[in-house]
């Protein structure tokens, strides 16, 4: 059979212009922490130094929170048609900057260029579209009832997807009359302040979003600020929890988006084929960074052989490497920490004794990187079945019937999402109706689409984002009178 070779394709980073030291985005201005700390953020892929990003403090954060809370009386007042318009604005520059934020997504997260280029950023468009189609709107959103805001919102966010958790927070937050304070992930600060750079561009309204940066202690610090109406939060079940005990018994609205352990099932009429690039797609996909990836893999007994020797086949055909290479699939580990977590939950599925299959794989020499694996003879009680490993690692089991497959699938703490690949649509509704996840893809998996409600069940967190029911969580419904 013919190898095809792929030549190097890397994406120019010309267009990224990366400052030596960033300043906090505090009431339209880029200023200095007072706290006077800073720590360093880095390229996953290549582990050189790319800025020093400040440390967000008591101080910066009342100064944050004051701004969002001035900004708001403003902001609240003005008509949802003109909230649009800023709205509307956003969106366009992002679609304008779209090469520099992918690249620079790319650069600071290590995912594939292909992936930050063909879906981050165009969601991230995508999601700033749609909420400010609803800003003038919501007198119509929720009939009998009149939407207004609710305040500061403090949101908090993950490194898997750093803009597009970015837009999916402060999108609705706007389009309801809110004003942010927005914490990303201390691995992944860049995107949000360019996101900061774009807001000034399109002369937002100062102290409207105000982004702060920082390491776990920030968003300790922010989540708790007595003048925040509201807290969003997408990330471990872990911090879920502590975040819910930070703001029991105060005022404050919560939602937490939190971890999952998907079941992707697959029956014996699918076709096996799309099922196979269905199965790469859930687990691979941004290297497994998905808090709705499909890690486990349930597989009907009687095709389990034929669709295990497709899918090892295809794990071949995987590009690894660099994520500026247009042709990767599989990018960068996000940070040597979650390198060792996945390493050491991939241990101890060899050590409870499941059965371990890695395509032979180039690993560079620098940066992080890790190979895409899958587990089969993998029981319910192994750990890599239970827990979530948030990496390139898939762990197989078997099934004979819908109802066992099911029950299989509801096994776990989280209820995030699932997938279901058959032929038959009965099956399909049959299986959604019991399945306890948020999200139920039919023969395909990692869709996402601004207009459709997400979250989850269980330990994978309350509340929805996108469309209607994410509009809700930031707004107050009141009686019409
Ligand atoms: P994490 O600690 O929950 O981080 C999420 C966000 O919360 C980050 O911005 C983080 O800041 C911040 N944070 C950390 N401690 C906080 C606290 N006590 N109060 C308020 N904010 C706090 O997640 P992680 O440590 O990056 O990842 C650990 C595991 O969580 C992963 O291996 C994965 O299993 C899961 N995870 C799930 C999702 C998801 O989308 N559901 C996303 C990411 C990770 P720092 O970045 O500075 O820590
Ligand atoms: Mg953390």
């Amino acid at each position: 059979m013919a190898k095809w070779e792929y030549a190097p394709a890397p994406e120019s980073t010309d267009i990224v212009d990366i400052k030596d030291t960033y300043g906090l985005f505090i009431d339209g201005r880029f200023v200095e922490p007072a706290s006077g700390e800073y720590f360093k953020t880095i390229n996953p892929g290549t582990e050189e130094v790319l800025a020093a990003i400040p440390v967000a403090g008591q101080e910066d954060i009342d100064r944050a929170v004051d701004a969002a809370r001035t900004a708001f009386e403003k902001w609240s007042a003005l008509p949802g048609s003109q909230r649009a318009k800023y709205i509307f604005r956003i969106a366009r520059m992002v679609q304008e900057r779209a090469r520099e934020l992918a690249v620079l997504e790319s650069m600071n997260g290590g995912k594939p260029i292909k992936e930050s280029r063909d879906v981050d950023v165009p969601l991230v468009a995508a999601h700033f579209f749609y909420y400010a189609g609803w800003a003038d709107k919501l007198a119509y959103a929720f009939p009998g009832r009149r939407a207004e805001p609710i305040g500061v919102c403090a949101q908090i966010i993950p490194w898997n997807f750093p803009l597009l958790m970015l837009a999916w927070k402060i999108a609705p937050a706007l389009a309801g009359g809110n004003t942010v304070v927005l914490k990303p992930a201390e691995t992944t600060p860049l995107t949000a302040l360019l996101f900061a750079e774009i807001c000034e561009q399109a002369e937002l309204p100062e102290g409207v979003v105000n982004i702060v940066t920082g390491a776990g202690a920030t968003g300790q610090t922010l989540v708790r600020h007595p003048d925040v109406d509201k807290v969003a939060f997408t990330g471990s079940t872990e911090v879920g929890k502590e975040i819910q005990r930070a703001v029991a018994g105060t005022n404050k609205k919560l939602t937490l988006e939190l971890g999952g352990k998907a079941a992707n099932i697959i029956f014996d009429d699918a076709p096996l084929d799309q099922a196979v690039e269905g199965i790469v797609n859930g687990i691979f996909f941004n290297q497994g960074h998905v808090c709705c990836a499909g890690s486990r893999l349930l597989v009907q007994e009687t095709i389990a052989e034929r669709l295990i020797a497709k899918l090892k086949r295809r794990l071949g055909t995987l590009r690894l490497g660099d994520p500026l290479d247009k042709n990767t699939d599989i990018g960068a580990i996000n940070s040597r920490d979650q390198l060792e977590r996945i390493r050491s939950l991939v241990g101890i599925g060899v050590e409870e004794g499941a059965e371990l299959y890695q395509p032979a794989c180039e690993i560079p020499d620098r940066g992080f990187f890790y190979p895409p694996t899958v587990f089969t003879g993998v029981s319910q009680s192994h750990r890599i079945a239970q827990e979530e490993i948030f990496g390139p690692v898939l762990s197989v089991m078997t099934f004979r019937t819908p109802a066992e497959a099911v029950t299989k699938a509801n096994n776990t703490p989280f209820g995030l999402s699932a997938g279901v690949w058959t032929e038959k649509g009965s099956r399909i509704l049959w299986m959604a109706d019991r399945l306890q996840a948020g999200v139920v893809w039919a023969n395909t998996f990692n869709r996402f689409d601004p207009t459709s409600p997400f979250g989850g069940y269980k330990e994978s967190g309350f509340g929805r984002e996108g469309g209607r029911h994410g509009l809700e969580a930031y707004v107050r419904l009141a009686e019409v009178r």
